[in-house]
């Protein structure tokens, strides 16, 4: 590491700046957060620092920095200095004369002639995070510092507040710094700090409270989170944050590959399976297991394809922990009909050929198909079969026999979102046929209506 990372207080110091063009006023801005004393040399000023000037937020020394301009006394008043001008040989003259001064200098121009680099800043209050590579690549200390700005709440800094208040009784409750380092993560990861963040302090200050009065005030907590249909960038901010927190995680059939790669390495994995009639764990253990995670005191990812509440059975592993008093939240992923149409280039809806969408079930939790038929039956409505492709043509003929014309368009979408996507599109009548020459293997999604014939110009992802 060339530049050591050392954060530095500068309010009320003195700090010159030599330059007066766009590129100081950057420098000057981040300065100005940090409440320094700032003086400017330069000829001339951008449109944006005379405003500083004139607000008095700054002094400016109309001039040009030469070598007999300043001497080392002058320049040793500051407390650094940033080197900022247009001209190779003023920044060079500049920097020598800083150096032989003993000033910190940075120089916005060649970051090896300076000894000091300015970081990218992330400004939350006084949670302050900083992003530098060395001086090497503003290009990616620009790229990452956007990246974190999406995670780090807008108002962390009251969250880092509120743990300040509570400091010094958590640290009586717990002596030991490893439990109390485990408190703070469990707080930190669970309801209490979404309640800090959206300022339902009151609410936090009592469910902490509750947990001080327990002889072990350590729960566990399940995260039941949709992980959409396949591709990773269709998580959702949340889940990804979720994700990358858990202890343990429960994952089934239909969770991609690329997603499980976001789960940290010391993350336990549990495979529980999910596939038509061959469940690697039986739904009544996979509900156990969750209760039984959760009392150990785990931060438990429940993750599924999809969203957890479409046909995913979300529901019966809540009722489970609701009864057992575990705390749990869910968060909604994109499901396969969503993601599966949008990648396809198939709009559900069209105010040409379809006004509503059923999201239906193709085979039933006893295998006995109760659907209403002849209810499906609409030239004007989508339908979209999850979990269809094995009962497809019992599904095709019974549209058929209910009324729905035969040349009603279909797609099937194998595998959507993801790099091996296919679609293939037929009639209802010959799709089941179609579907068995293509070979087409689950998971696979079946849209019926005319949208379907949108594809052929929408279609987008390939
Ligand atoms: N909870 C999930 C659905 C689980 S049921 C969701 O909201 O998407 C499983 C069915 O979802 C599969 O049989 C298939 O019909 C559909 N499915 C899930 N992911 C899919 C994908 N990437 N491509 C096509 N179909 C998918």
């Amino acid at each position: 590491m060339k530049y050591f990372p050392l954060a530095i207080n500068l309010q009320s110091q003195p700090v010159l700046v030599v330059g007066g063009g766009q590129i100081a006023c950057k420098k000057i801005d981040s300065l100005l957060q940090a409440n320094a004393k700032i003086t400017v040399i330069a000829p001339a000023l951008c449109e944006k620092l005379q405003g500083y000037v004139d607000k008095g937020e700054l002094v400016w020394h109309e001039a040009l920095f030469t070598d007999d301009s300043r001497t080392n006394q002058q320049l040793k008043q500051f407390i650094l200095i940033v080197v900022a001008t247009s001209c190779q040989s003023t920044n060079k003259i500049i920097t020598k004369q800083a150096h032989s001064a003993g000033v910190l200098v940075n120089s916005a121009y060649k970051h090896d002639a300076g000894n000091v680099i300015l970081p990218a800043i992330i400004s939350r209050g006084d949670v302050v995070v900083t992003v530098s590579s060395n001086g090497q690549s503003p290009v990616i200390t620009r790229y990452l510092k956007q990246q974190l700005e999406v995670f780090i709440p807008q108002n962390i800094d009251s969250l880092s507040r509120w743990a300040q208040s509570w400091r010094n009784t958590i640290k009586d409750k717990f002596s030991n710094s490893v439990d109390r380092q485990q408190f703070w993560g469990f707080l930190l990861s669970g309801k209490i700090k979404d309640w800090v963040l959206s300022g339902k302090f009151e609410q936090a200050d009592s469910q902490i409270k509750q947990y001080l009065n327990k002889s072990d005030p350590i729960t566990g907590q399940v995260f039941l989170v949709g992980s959409g249909p396949g591709d990773p960038d269709l998580l959702t901010i949340k889940a990804l944050k979720l994700i990358q927190q858990a202890e343990v995680v429960l994952y089934d059939r239909l969770v991609s590959d690329a997603i499980m790669d976001l789960v940290p390495d010391y993350c336990e994995r549990i495979y529980v399976g999910k596939k038509r009639s061959n469940h690697a764990l039986p739904q009544d253990n996979i509900n156990q297991l969750l209760v039984d995670l959760a009392k150990q005191g785990k931060r438990v990812l429940r993750l599924k394809g999809g969203d957890p509440f479409i046909f995913g059975r979300g529901g019966e592993e809540l009722e489970l922990l609701a009864e057992n008093n575990i705390s749990f939240q869910v968060v909604p992923g994109i499901t396969a009909a969503s993601g599966c149409s949008s990648y396809a280039g198939i709009p559900l809806t069209h105010r040409d050929y379809s006004q509503s969408v059923h999201f239906i079930a193709g085979h039933l939790k006893d295998e006995s198909n109760t659907l209403n038929w002849p209810e499906l039956v609409n030239p004007n409505q989508t339908l979209v079969f999850y979990m269809g492709l094995s009962q497809l043509g019992y599904i095709t003929a019974q549209l058929i026999s209910s009324g729905l014309a035969p040349t009603t368009p279909v797609a099937i979408i194998e595998k959507g979102t993801t790099e091996h996507q296919r679609t293939v599109i037929s009639t209802l009548k010959d799709i089941a046929a179609l579907a068995v020459s293509k070979n087409l293997k689950a998971p696979t999604l079946i849209i019926v209506g005319k949208v379907v014939l949108l594809q052929e110009k929408l279609a987008w992802y390939s």
